[in-house]
């Protein structure tokens, strides 16, 4: 493998510091719960009452006075029912009992239900058969969270169940974390948009799509403001408006080509580039760079490249601004076949967990989407690692 030299170049590990330290302002907004879903929460919501709310029955059965029935079989007085939603209208004596439903409240005197299909119904009376353990079939109050427990943590994330868990506790609207609010832009005169038949020396617009999707996934507002031609005066037209949003991604002209306009003129424009290439394969071109509160990523503008640096490294920022930490999922596995020795960049290859073994895929450059797509992770190949044979283990992070 021949590469020029790339020691003067950031490594991923340093990129990595570089973004974290970016400072970031969450903004934080308030929501009804049902428009919350996958957000991030930006308070402690804690529990309006205690839960179970009362003693509650967990089966359909009849409540009783363990006392009364320690010798089985025997007859107890139904002295009328507590469907779920109502209380007993009043307690239980010797030897009564009251038809109960699951989730009802316990009736006074109660210390136990008996499941239905432990008993005969007699007319106005019920035969106990068996007497199981009656106190299982009880819920206490506040067995399951205390009033004023803290339910959810600022920072959890919204999913399925943290949302039942605010609704629960009658958190109907809640202070979340706002969406980021990102911005692309693909460069290119070579692209035409995606339902446009592209000329002989054309190609379509794949990468907004692309990452339009991939940063809605994270958690982004995206906003995609469409092909930028290779002029100096388009791109900084674009690139101003880019820069009013929190985050603007760019796609291609980020390298040294006669044509690649968008460092130079992000410089011109007065933004920091805190990153201008990467010691990574598939991604050397990676800009990353700062203005007033905004950021901007510069992403090569082929498209595996593009998607491997915002999974690994865009991703930490957004995250951020989210309002929650960056986190990465890795799985582990054994390899399916044997790896080369790896060159000096770090290297990220597509690859398929099988849920058993760990597949490189053979990928044909950084524009082969089409590997990309059967792939479920990104083997990461450490800069100069040395081979592995089939059966080593090793960590992929699945996107
Ligand atoms: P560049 O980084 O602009 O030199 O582009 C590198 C390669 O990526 C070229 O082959 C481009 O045609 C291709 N490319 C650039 N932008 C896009 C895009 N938005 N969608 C698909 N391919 C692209
Ligand atoms: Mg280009």
């Amino acid at each position: 493998m021949t590469e020029p030299d790339v020691s003067d170049l950031l490594t991923v590990a340093q990129a990595i510091a570089i973004i974290d330290a970016a400072p970031v302002h969450p903004r934080i907004i308030e929501l009804p719960l049902d428009e919350s879903d996958g957000l991030i929460v930006a308070q402690d919501i804690l529990s309006d009452r205690d839960y179970p709310p009362f003693d509650k029955s967990l089966m359909d059965g009849y409540a009783v006075r363990i006392s009364d029935v320690a010798t089985t079989p025997i007859e107890l007085n139904i002295i009328g029912e507590i469907p779920a939603g109502q209380s007993a209208a009043r307690g239980l004596a010797h030897r009564e009992t009251l038809a109960i439903m699951t989730g009802a409240p316990i009736p006074e005197g109660a210390d136990g239900v008996i499941p239905i299909e432990d008993t005969e119904k007699t007319g106005s009376a019920v035969r106990i058969l068996r007497a199981t353990s009656p106190s299982r079939y009880i819920a206490k109050r506040g067995a399951d969270i205390r009033a004023s427990a803290t339910v959810l943590k600022s920072g959890s994330t919204l999913n399925p169940a943290a949302l039942a868990v605010a609704a629960s506790v009658g958190a109907a609207r809640i202070q979340v974390f706002a969406k980021p609010k990102v911005a692309l832009l693909s460069t290119g005169d070579e692209l035409v948009p995606i339902d446009q038949t592209p000329g002989p020396a054309q190609i379509r617009n794949s990468n907004s799509l692309m990452l339009a999707a991939l940063l809605k996934r994270m958690g982004c507002d995206v906003t995609d403001l469409g092909i930028v031609p290779d002029t100096p005066q388009a791109t900084r037209d674009a690139l101003l408006s880019g820069m009013s949003y929190d985050v603007l991604f760019v796609t291609g002209g980020m390298s040294m080509g006669q044509y690649d306009y968008v460092p130079r003129t992000l410089l011109d424009l007065g933004a920091n580039l805190k990153i201008t290439k990467l010691r990574i394969k598939p991604g050397k071109p990676f800009v990353f760079a700062a203005r007033d509160s905004r950021y901007i990523f510069g992403l090569p503008g082929n498209p595996l490249a593009g998607f491997v640096c915002t999974v690994r490294l865009a991703s930490r920022l957004l995250a951020r601004l989210s309002g929650a930490q960056p986190r990465e999922k890795w799985i582990e596995g054994h390899l399916a076949e044997p790896l080369p020795q790896n060159g000096p960049r770090e290297f990220y290859q597509p690859a398929r967990f099988d849920g058993g073994a760990i597949h490189p895929l053979a990928w044909k450059g950084s524009a082969d989407i089409f590997t990309l797509a059967n792939a479920t992770g990104l083997l990461i190949r450490a800069e100069n690692e040395p081979p592995h044979p089939a059966g080593n283990r090793v960590r992929m992070l699945e996107f």
